[in-house]
């Protein structure tokens, strides 16, 4: 497997004397198996350097993986020369919105107002693909897809071929930032999820926009600091992590103190793990053998999204009349049918009369909190109510212990204030689309291959 990275630099592209040695391109990655088989992951400013490198050797056939349509990753794709050319073919996959189709999102960047060729125009042969969590084959690739926690609907893709897997997971927040301090594990769910998604990867390209001092301040915004993701990357017995979505404010000097900071924590832990950071230009080889552990268990394949927002009710619990306020008019922008209750008695007797697709609850509420409703449904004699996705929402801090007695309670997921009207969006969407495609809170994907403010988007 080779791969070459032909953009680093997150949310903004940032040519300039900062930014000579690690690039200032936005996130574009080649990778090419053994087999032949192209994959471009994502197409911010760097499609174009990768595009006209591709133009030696036409026709082309081609796949591009779009982690998520925030400009950064597909403003490059207007400029990307081989879809323009009558003969190449490309298969364009992307997360599955409800807000529209993925060609009408990436034909939006191309309207009149904003660029001078539309859509349509292109001329190469080009097939749409709207994905949800799962997994496909790309010639002789399993690629897995798993959500990410950004604002947005986000995909991260793990890589397997020919014994070698290569994770790409950029623009994505930890869900908590609660660690257990035996293990060094999230506490988190969804956390440990994202361990076991990067799970012995030799290579793993990730979010790490911010340092944890920084950080603090951008709580929300949907990426990972560095120490974090070293961390992660220690936890998961990953060979080697590539730093990515480098802040378009990081000059290169500063880039490099935090590698060194990243390292340190590697050798901290005792772990083999090599840390680098991802320069625009760089060329890596991975050695693929002969496919031994490539492909596991069964898996559930990649559906493509079907889910109608009209046919979802989403249950919100809170007591303080603001919240509801705030997090029905997020949801009702996507179409949901919203039902409110400003207690944890309300909020049980709704969900058995009209039992929701989702629940989102405040963790402390009179009458029955966030983490009681949900042993109540949980003890249900009803299998909806069982399995409906709860999501708890808190300001408050949480203690180890708590984060432990919800799960144990069957809480699905939850999230921590400050966060953002889009925040919740994708992450009720994230819990639909998974339920739609029949993973439930209980079913989670398994270890699947045997083996406008810069800094928002
Ligand atoms: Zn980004
Ligand atoms: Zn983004």
């Amino acid at each position: 497997m080779h791969i070459r990275f032909w953009g680093t630099r997150g949310s903004l592209a940032k040519p300039g004397t900062t930014t000579l040695r690690y690039g200032g391109n936005t996130s574009c990655v080649e990778v090419r198996l053994n087999d032949g088989t192209l994959l471009v992951l994502d197409c911010g400013t760097g499609a174009h350097g990768l595009g006209q490198a591709l133009l030696a050797e036409l026709p082309l056939r081609g796949h591009v993986l779009i982690s998520h349509t925030h400009w950064d990753h597909i403003q490059g794709f207007p400029f990307f020369a081989p879809l323009f050319i009558p003969g190449n073919e490309w298969d364009v996959y992307a997360p599955g919105g409800l807000s529209g189709r993925l060609e009408d999102t990436l034909a939006g960047q191309m309207e009149y107002a904003y660029f001078p060729v539309t859509l349509a125009e292109l001329g190469a042969e080009i097939r749409y693909h709207a994905l949800s969590e799962g997994s496909f084959d790309i010639g002789g690739a399993r690629v897995t897809a798993r959500y990410l926690n950004h604002p947005a609907p986000t995909l991260g893709y793990r890589l397997a071929a020919g014994g070698t897997v290569f994770v790409y997971a950029t623009d994505h927040e930890p869900h908590s930032r609660h660690m257990d301090e035996r293990t060094h594990l999230p506490m988190h769910e969804e956390d440990r999820r994202h361990v076991e998604f990067l799970s012995r990867a030799d290579l793993v390209l990730h979010d790490a926009q911010y340092t944890m001092d920084e950080y603090a301040k951008k709580v929300g915004w949907g990426h990972t600091p560095a120490e974090r993701a070293t961390e992660l990357a220690v936890a998961a017995g990953v060979k080697r992590l590539a730093l990515f979505h480098h802040d378009p404010l990081r000059a290169d000097d500063a880039l490099d103190e935090v590698v060194a900071k990243c390292r340190e924590i590697a050798v901290a832990r005792q772990s083999a793990l090599e840390v680098f950071a991802a320069a625009e230009g760089e060329s890596l080889q991975l050695q693929e053998t002969t496919g031994q552990g490539l492909r596991h268990a069964p898996e559930r394949a990649a559906a493509p999204v079907a889910l109608k927002p009209a046919e979802a009710t989403v249950l919100i619990a809170d007591d303080e009349a603001w919240a509801i306020r705030v997090i029905s008019a997020a949801l009702r922008s996507d179409g949901y049918r919203i039902l409110t209750a400003d207690d944890g008695e309300a909020a049980l007797e709704i969900a058995r009369a009209e039992r929701p697709t989702l629940i989102l609850s405040d963790w402390e509420m009179p009458r029955r909190s966030g983490v009681e409703l949900c042993r109540a449904l949980r003890a249900s004699q009803d299998p909806a109510l069982r399995a409906v996705p709860v999501v708890l929402v808190t300001a408050k801090r949480l203690e180890p212990a708590d984060v432990t007695t919800a799960f144990e309670a069957g809480v699905t997921d939850y999230m921590t204030k400050p966060f953002t009207p889009q925040n919740i969006r994708s992450r009720v969407q994230a819990w639909l689309l998974r339920t739609q495609a029949g993973a439930g809170p209980a079913d989670a994907p398994a270890d699947t291959d045997g083996g406008s403010e810069a800094g928002r988007s």
